[in-house]
């Protein structure tokens, strides 16, 4: 049988889904499981919406269909728009220096991760060359390197129990996923590649204390605007040959980015600037950092409150620090809580899961499971329930 096409009508409600506050009222059933797991970043979806008109991009079908950019760029798939608000953005915030380095675009930073271990370790050593990362680390990284069983590199994981023994790569991911602490090397060896994860290195989750200088440094859209399904991460690399083999990487997994989804990532982060700009046409621009640092702030009393009234968990403490950008001192306030069950109940994973909290254990991470990710940035009904239900709990 032959599947009917779809209308045009479905079409465009695939083209215009529902609003955010919409996904409320669907979401009303007070009994739902509420699934803090993923990192989604639906969060931010309000603050876009209200954003309106400012944001949408209209792509012509003609326009965007050839494979290449700019063929004189050493990334010749990037489009020399996203490039441009890349580096208006870090100058903005402060977060990284841009000068003499590569921007390499990516199918989000996860094809970046994938093409920055292999341009490190290309041609390095006959064996396997060993991955490394302190403990609480980002589940993702083992998954992905554990799944390519690449014959250029191998997860070893915890840096606790690495000895040195000729060349090797350790990921940096600062602030962490999932604990939130900001992070420095760890195995300080003479044969150590770093790569620098700095998805969460953004005012709204933690004081910028300088600009990030580091060879190869990560971000990606997802954390940045929320901006998750758009697949758009970028890095900045310092090498000249690990820019072209991260490059050629790309090339031989996808050809290239979407130049659609790098268009409309040039519009985002062209707002998100006009937006911390406080002159001539921009001056009442909402500043999404500040926007979206309150939100952030507010939700972290909540889970503090809750966690404080059901006497059953524990979370991070982090400490002040001042921030380059906002001109305030303030703590790192996570886009995750990592969040330890101190009562009898070993399996905290499970625990929540009782009463339809779904999170991630901490056994994924490298840690005892006794401890949960849960994201921070999910939709406001979400959120609240999960608080209200937290802060109920009891063993
Ligand atoms: N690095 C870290 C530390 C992350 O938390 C995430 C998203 N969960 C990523 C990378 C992946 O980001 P992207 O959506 O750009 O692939």
């Amino acid at each position: 049988m032959v599947a009917a096409e779809p209308t045009e009508e479905k079409v465009n409600n695939l083209i215009n889904p529902p609003s955010y506050s919409n996904y409320d009222e669907l979401d009303a059933d007070e009994d739902r499981v509420v699934n803090l797991d993923h990192g989604d970043p639906t969060m931010y979806e309000k603050y876009w919406e209200k954003e309106g008109d400012k944001t949408t991009v209209v792509i012509s079908g003609w326009q965007s269909m050839s494979y290449f950019s700019d063929v004189k760029n050493l990334c010749w798939f990037l489009e020399p728009t996203l490039g441009k608000e890349v580096i208006r953005l870090h100058n903005v915030v402060g977060n990284a220096i841009t000068e003499g380095r590569h921007i390499v675009v990516g199918t989000g930073s996860t094809q970046l991760f994938q093409a920055a271990l292999y341009a490190l370790s290309f041609g390095q050593s006959a064996q396997p060359i060993s991955v490394v990362s302190a403990t609480p680390y980002y589940s993702f990284y083992r998954q992905v390197i554990e799944y390519l069983k690449s014959g250029l590199y191998k997860w070893v994981g915890d840096t606790a129990n690495f000895s040195e023994d000729g060349p090797y790569i350790e990921l940096i991911t600062s602030p962490n996923n999932p604990d939130g602490f900001m992070r420095q090397p760890v195995v300080n060896g003479s044969g150590g590649m770093l790569i620098h994860d700095f998805a969460y290195y953004w005012p709204q989750y933690t004081p910028i204390t300088s600009p990030g200088d580091h060879d190869i440094m990560l971000f990606t859209v997802s954390k940045t605007t929320g901006h998750a399904g758009m697949r758009i991460g970028w890095a900045l690399v310092k090498d000249d040959e690990v820019a072209k083999r991260m490059t050629k990487f790309i090339e031989l997994s996808s050809i290239g980015v979407s130049k659609d989804s790098q268009l409309r990532a040039a519009k985002i982060l062209q707002a998100v600037s006009n937006s911390c700009d406080n002159t001539g046409d921009f001056q009442n621009r909402e500043n999404f950092f500040e926007n979206s640092h309150h939100l952030i702030e507010d939700r972290w009393k909540q889970l503090r409150a809750a966690v404080k009234q059901s006497r059953m968990f524990s979370t991070p403490e982090f400490p002040p620090a001042f921030c380059t950008y906002t001109n305030r001192t303030f703590k790192t306030q996570p886009a995750f809580a990592w969040l330890k069950c101190e009562s009898e109940a070993e399996d905290c994973e499970s625990f929540l899961r009782k009463h339809k909290v779904l999170t991630r254990g901490g056994k994924h991470f490298g840690m005892s499971p006794q401890y949960v990710r849960i994201s921070m940035l999910d939709r406001e009904s979400n959120f609240n329930l999960f608080i209200k239900r937290l802060s109920t709990m009891h063993s």
